[in-house]
């Protein structure tokens, strides 16, 4: 391919973490990548291996992914802390 044709792509810092591969378990088929519908994430360059979440911030935890996914326990979501607390009423 020519150099100046070739396209790069690197990971969007974000805090958020919102999968979490289990390397041991995924076999790198890339479902979870096919039915995400906002695309944050590519089928990893090396075979076999997690995809790469290039817009973690991207992610609103429709668990799609986790859904499609055939392998039980190699991808699970992680909630923002903020969705993960639980706010009671103040006792005075
Ligand atoms: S939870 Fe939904 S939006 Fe987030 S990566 Fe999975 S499919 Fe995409
Ligand atoms: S669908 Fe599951 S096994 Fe396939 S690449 Fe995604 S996390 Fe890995």
């Amino acid at each position: 391919m020519n150099e100046k044709n070739r396209l790069t792509a690197a990971v969007v810092p974000c805090s958020a973490q919102p999968l979490l591969f289990d390397e041991t378990l995924c076999a790198g088929c890339n479902r979870c990548v096919e039915v995400c519908q906002v695309d944050i994430m590519i089928p990893n360059p090396e075979k076999g291996r997690p995809p790469v979440v290039l817009y973690p911030g991207e992610c609103y935890y429709c668990g799609s992914c986790v859904m499609e996914c055939p392998v039980d326990r190699a991808l699970r979501l992680q909630h923002p802390l903020m969705n993960r607390a639980k706010f009671v009423p103040a006792r005075g």
